[in-house]
């Protein structure tokens, strides 16, 4: 899918797509201009910027305008798979409002769907441009696996007590051509929902197993670790437990030093097919830790069934907790309630020394944090 996302280019005068046939690709504008005609009387100019195609792309219905590149023009094509894997990730009510909108409209308009002259369906702007941007940022993360401008992080875990390295997290940046680092908050929810995550989420753990060696000798524990992050669309991949496997013995990994973090997101979307998936998981060495606890609503108990052996408390628990005692409380609870299903622990978010007094005292295990070192390259650490 994400090979379908190259641009095309067409020169001036050249027919995009002609009404009547049945389209695979909806189009994105990125420079140049087309003309849309639906007859001779009704043409209309669209530029940069604008989108084109989508509507015979949801409904599967022919084309209902011819398209012509009125200059040269380059278009992103935006191939129906990725139409349907974000159709199939939205909301199933706005989901089928969508379709039945599209089905009423096809059904009462005797002119076409798809047509430009149309004023009074006029989208709001700012959803556009969220379309757009999002779009465009899908289109940039397939060229940048491909460019390989991802790069990995690595941020120590540490003993709380004596401060020693326990292990790593890895921790994804990307190196844009244009804009710098980019923050895996911005493009990670774009690549979770078009499905590209799959593919980077393999491209981390193979990095993260070819760093590993270098990474180890950073660590005098008889344990070590480097944890990578797993999110909810990676389980959906049939072949996962497989490729995870595969990716470790290619790389000579020990599956007992592979720690994989997800949320409880991972749990609640697909209960049972976690269990299997984490099951599997375990059974070949690795272990699982539960991220972000606190942040989310399932209870450590409806949790107990799962195959996980290390509780991450969230950082809006941890930092300040030496100046909140209500934090400090949901911290320490969270520990005792771990400690009592056998879970270790980390605390992330870590920033200052009382913070760090506060969770030895608590009988925190780990710890991660700014107090402890950022996510730095493997060539730093
Ligand atoms: P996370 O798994 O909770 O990772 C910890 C985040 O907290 C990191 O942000 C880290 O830089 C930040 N952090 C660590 N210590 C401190 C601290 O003391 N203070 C503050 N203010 N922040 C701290 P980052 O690297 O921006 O990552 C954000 C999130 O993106 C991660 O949250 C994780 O959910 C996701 N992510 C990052 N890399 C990957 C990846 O390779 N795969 C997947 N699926 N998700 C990833
Ligand atoms: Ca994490
Ligand atoms: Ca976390």
């Amino acid at each position: 899918m994400l090979d379908d996302l190259q641009r095309e280019t067409h020169p001036a005068g050249a027919v995009v797509f002609e009404r009547g046939e049945m389209g695979a690709n909806a189009y994105f504008i990125e420079d140049g201009a087309v003309e849309i005609s639906l007859d001779e009387t009704s043409v209309k100019r669209l530029g940069k910027g604008e989108l084109f195609g989508e509507i015979a792309l949801i409904d599967h219905l022919p084309r209902t305008a011819t398209v012509r590149a009125v200059e040269n023009t380059v278009l992103i094509p935006i191939p129906r798979a990725l139409v349907n894997e974000l159709l199939k990730k939205t909301d199933p009510v706005v989901r089928h409002l969508l379709l039945t909108i599209l089905e009423r409209y096809r059904a009462t308009h005797k002119e076409p769907a798809f047509d430009p002259t149309q004023t009074t369906i006029t989208r709001v702007e700012k959803t556009r441009a969220s379309a757009r941007q999002h779009i465009v940022l899908s289109h940039e993360i397939s060229n940048a696996l491909k460019n390989r401008e991802f790069e990995l992080f690595y941020q120590p875990i540490c003993h709380v007590g004596s401060a020693r390295l326990a292990g790593f997290e890895a921790l994804i940046r990307w190196n844009h051509p244009r804009r710098g680092f980019i923050s895996p908050g911005e493009f990670l929810p774009v690549a979770e929902q078009t499905g590209q995550i799959r593919d980077i989420g393999l491209w981390v753990l193979k990095r993260a197993c070819i760093d590993w060696p270098v990474l180890r000798t950073r660590i005098a524990e008889e344990f070590p670790f480097v944890s990578v992050n797993l999110s909810p669309t990676q389980l959906t991949d049939p072949g996962f437990v497989e490729r995870v496997q595969a990716i470790l013995l290619n790389q000579d990994m020990p599956p007992t030093e592979l720690k994989l973090e997800l949320t409880e997101t991972v749990i609640i979307e697909e209960p049972e097919l976690a269990l299997k998936l984490l099951t599997a998981l375990t059974a070949i060495g690795s272990r699982l830790a539960l991220d972000d606890f606190g942040t989310g609503h399932s209870s450590l108990q409806t949790l107990q069934r799962y195959p996980i052996g290390t509780l991450k408390i969230d950082r809006t628990f941890v930092s300040g907790m030496d100046t909140s005692p209500h934090q400090a409380g949901i911290v320490r609870s969270s520990i005792d309630l771990a400690h009592s299903i056998g879970l270790n622990v980390v605390a992330e978010g870590v920033e200052t020394e009382s913070e760090r007094k506060l969770l030895v005292e608590f009988g925190c295990e780990y710890a991660q944090g700014w107090a402890f070192g950022k996510p730095e390259p493997v060539a730093v650490l």
